[in-house]
């Protein structure tokens, strides 16, 4: 099918951009959000054929029923904007920057996902890709697993916000799997990008991470769905 169509997130830069050009190559005709209209038509030059721009801020309930109004059909939705305000943990962590990084990693997405719900409706086969993160498993985090170490509870506004989208994921999946719907998340890895500052040296290809987006994004209906994977396909606990 060449009539397919994506809509990425926060794909002006970063895992997203990646994601947008991979999604592109494919075939997809890839609206490349972006709530900058120039860093939006800068990335979509750059992908090249098959980027469409689509002013997006997923915090602007306005912008997004405006952007939805846009698209009659999508098949793929990867909601992959995201920030990460702080490394501080929850004791040192104020209300406001919970507020502020739910506003986008949790209460963007519930808000596209919905607005974006009709098209993907009209879709044989509608995929919805959440990105998160690795930091976010509890099962990680905690004493089941032996690299637990007391003290590591920092980037607590982030990491929480990542593991409700991880609970929205499975909510999501459970509502909408007998329409066909597959829902998953990504957990990426690590990788050098403005949202990993320091990160340059530690961090990996962000366009290897995009890989798993796009498995996701293309999996066939025998698929799974509310899951969480690492970017080679591993289940994340
Ligand atoms: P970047 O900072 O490079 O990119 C983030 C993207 O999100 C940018 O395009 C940014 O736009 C966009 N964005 C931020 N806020 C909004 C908003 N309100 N509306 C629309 N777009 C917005 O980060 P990454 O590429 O690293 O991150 C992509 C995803 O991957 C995020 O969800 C992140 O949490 C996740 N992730 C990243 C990891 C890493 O190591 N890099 C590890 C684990 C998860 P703008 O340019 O306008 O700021």
């Amino acid at each position: 099918m060449n009539d397919r169509t994506a809509l990425v997130t926060g794909a002006n830069k970063g895992i997203g951009k990646h994601i947008a050009r991979l999604l592109a190559a494919e075939g997809l005709t890839v609206y490349v959000g972006a709530r900058d209209a120039g860093r939006g038509q800068r990335a979509v030059e750059e992908i090249g054929a098959g980027a469409r721009p689509l002013v997006l801020d997923v915090t602007d309930p306005d912008g997004i029923a405006k952007a939805a109004a846009q698209v009659d059909r999508l098949d793929v939705l990867v909601n992959n904007a995201g920030i990460s305000l702080s490394l501080a943990p929850p004791t040192e962590t104020g209300v406001e920057e919970f507020r502020r990084t739910y506003e986008t990693n949790v209460f963007g997405v519930v808000a596209v996902t919905n607005a974006f719900l009709p098209a993907l409706r009209r879709s044989p086969h509608p995929r919805i890709v959440n990105v998160s993160s690795g930091t976010a498993s509890l099962a990680w985090s905690t004493h089941s697993n032996p690299q637990f170490t007391p003290g590591s509870g920092g980037a607590a506004a982030y990491r929480s916000s990542k593991a409700a989208l991880n609970a929205l994921t499975v909510l999501y999946a459970q509502t909408l799997a007998e329409e066909g719907f597959k829902v998953n998340a990504l957990a990426p890895g690590l990788r050098a990008t403005d949202l990993t500052p320091g990160a340059a040296a530690a961090g990996g290809d962000p366009a290897e991470a995009a890989q798993g987006a796009l498995r996701l994004a293309l999996l066939p209906d025998d698929g799974p769905t509310g899951g969480f994977f690492s970017w080679d396909a591993t289940p994340v606990p």
